[in-house]
């Protein structure tokens, strides 16, 4: 087996699992969600009954902390929900004010710090969390290699890692959050291309791709990632149009924040019937009532009808800098209650909810913060950033530049990149055909994707069988959460995870 000079801290040499006092868990992933299991694991062990926990291994090509979604160190990156909403510990909502206080921030709580500021945090957590392990005899050790898969057969889990070694492990959390970006329509073609990014992150790269020139860039995509895009791109001097088949962009308020106040209507949510043929209209009239509660600013006035996009946007973020733009203060508590009301829904029952709601989620829960909208705005002003009215029928590379033709634009528009900013997959994990190992990406033909989670969140071979010794937590959830990805929701499930870890569950 391979050796590196592995991070380490506590006792002897576990790398192996098993060879020393206590169990060994293993957590794949150590992102955002693997640092609020491993932070909340830690914090359980002293009053846990069972076998004692002996070792903790986590592993992640990335330092602990800067996943995907945070770990880019770009100031133009910011967090969507705000400050008050991102704790790692479900049980001190203010952990990460506290932690940006105690480092001289003095901004407001429901406002959105850059990304940055919360991998940094993440990473913070992850190093006083495994002192305390260290403390207590705990070894933690950091191994920075991907994790292929994890064979489950007859005894503990064995994981396989990148670099052909293998893990033992007792109990295994699996939190790799998305790496899988989506394939554009009619882009599939281009994967690999030089001059076709298939993601705008991490922002090092989409910089190193694009030079120092100004470039024209179409940006495939209209939502959160394409904003991003967008800004990166603006500032560095490139002329960028974004393109969607939606053609809208996202609508615009202060933040994702915790909610101001309970909201009745939304309980009322978890008793509704979900093969009531009348769900969508029920729902949504939840929505509405509880948004009456903060203010009685008819909702049609809280938001903008402007048929153009960016006209729109203006009248948005001008709504929600005057401070009458009530409805982003339900947000938080609608995404809870339908996750609440989902739960336990049979998988294709919520993936068939969730595309009802795409459009309110996608322009609503998932909305822009006022301080994208205004810099989106700046570079509309000057010419930098436009909307493009349709979503391309045709591209094409030649002569070292694309060819792009929009039903009913006449000539093709040319540009010299094209940056796929459409999203990522949701996480798969797929059991291989013997039903011996899974893999942690797509399988092969005769292979099968998990697609279905007990609320336990621990993996089966199939309905009914008994739970595996391997948890998911964070947005491989998806196969059972609606809004999986959102960070309260995964910081409470990692609290469950780490309490059945820690206890031997
Ligand atoms: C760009 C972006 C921005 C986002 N911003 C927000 C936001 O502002 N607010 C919010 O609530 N949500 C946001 N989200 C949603 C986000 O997915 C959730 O908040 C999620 O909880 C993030 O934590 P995570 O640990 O799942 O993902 P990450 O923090 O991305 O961590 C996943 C980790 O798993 C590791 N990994 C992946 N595969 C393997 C493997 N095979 N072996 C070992 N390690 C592996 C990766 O290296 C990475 O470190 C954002 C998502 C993205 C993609």
């Amino acid at each position: 087996m391979t050796r590196r000079n592995d991070d380490v801290s506590g006792g002897g040499d576990r790398r192996s699992g098993g060879d020393g006092d206590g169990r060994t868990v293993a957590i794949v992933g150590a992102g955002a969600a693997g640092t609020s299991v491993f932070a909340q694991l830690v914090a359980a062990l002293p009053r846990a009954g069972g076998a004692p926990v002996g070792s903790v291994l986590v592993v992640d090509p990335s330092p602990p902390g800067w996943g995907l979604a945070f770990g880019d160190d770009d100031p133009l990156l910011m967090c969507n929900s705000a400050v008050n909403v991102n704790s790692l510990l479900p049980d001190r909502p203010d952990d990460f004010a506290d932690h940006l206080r105690a480092r001289g921030w003095t901004g407001a709580p429901d406002t959105c710090v850059p990304r940055a500021a919360m991998a940094a945090y993440c990473a913070d957590r992850w190093s006083s969390a495994r002192d305390t392990a260290a403390r207590a005899g705990v070894t933690v050790r950091h191994l920075p290699v991907r994790a292929a898969s994890i064979r489950i057969a007859g005894g503990p889990p064995r994981l396989r890692l990148d670099d052909g070694s293998e893990l033992v492990a007792d109990d295994v959390v699996l939190a790799t959050g998305v790496h899988r970006p989506r394939v554009p329509r009619g882009f599939a073609a281009f994967t690999g291309h030089p001059r076709y990014l298939d993601s705008p992150y991490p922002s090092a790269r989409l910089r190193a791709a694009l030079g120092a020139e100004g470039r024209r860039v179409l940006v495939l995509g209209s939502r959160q990632s394409a904003v991003d895009a967008a800004l990166l791109l603006c500032r560095d001097g490139h002329r960028t149009t974004l393109t969607s088949p939606s053609g809208s962009l996202p609508a615009v308020r202060l933040s994702l924040h915790a909610p101001p106040r309970d909201f009745p209507p939304l309980e009322r949510m978890a008793r509704l019937d979900p093969d009531d043929p009348l769900l969508e209209r029920r729902l949504t009239r939840c929505v509405v009532e509880a948004v009456r509660l903060l203010g009685d600013r008819p909702l049609r006035a809280q938001t903008s009808s402007a048929a153009d996009p960016v006209r729109r946007l203006a009248e948005e973020t001008a709504l929600a800098e005057a401070g009458v733009c009530l409805w982003p203060g339900v947000a938080v508590a609608v995404i809870e209650a339908l996750t609440a009301f989902a739960d336990g829904l049979p998988a294709d029952r919520t993936r068939a909810l969730m595309r009802r709601f795409d459009w309110f989620v996608g322009r609503y829960l998932t909305a822009l913060t006022v301080v994208n909208a205004r810099r989106l705005l700046a570079h509309c002003a000057t010419g930098a950033l436009r909307v493009a009215p349709a979503y391309p029928e045709s591209a094409v590379f030649a002569d070292g530049v694309w060819r792009v033709s929009a039903p009913g634009s006449g000539t093709p528009e040319t540009y010299d990149h094209v940056v796929n900013a459409t999203g990522f997959h949701p996480p798969e994990v797929t059991w291989r055909a013997d039903g011996t190992e899974l893999l942690l990406r797509p399988g092969d033909t005769g292979d099968t994707v998990l697609d279905r989670l007990e609320a336990d969140l621990r993996v089966r071979r199939a309905p009914g069988a008994p739970p595996e010794r391997v948890w998911l937590a964070g947005t491989g959830t998806h196969v059972r959460i609606p809004f999986a990805n959102h960070l309260r929701t995964m910081t409470r499930q990692a609290r469950w995870v780490a309490g059945q870890v820690a206890s031997g569950g």
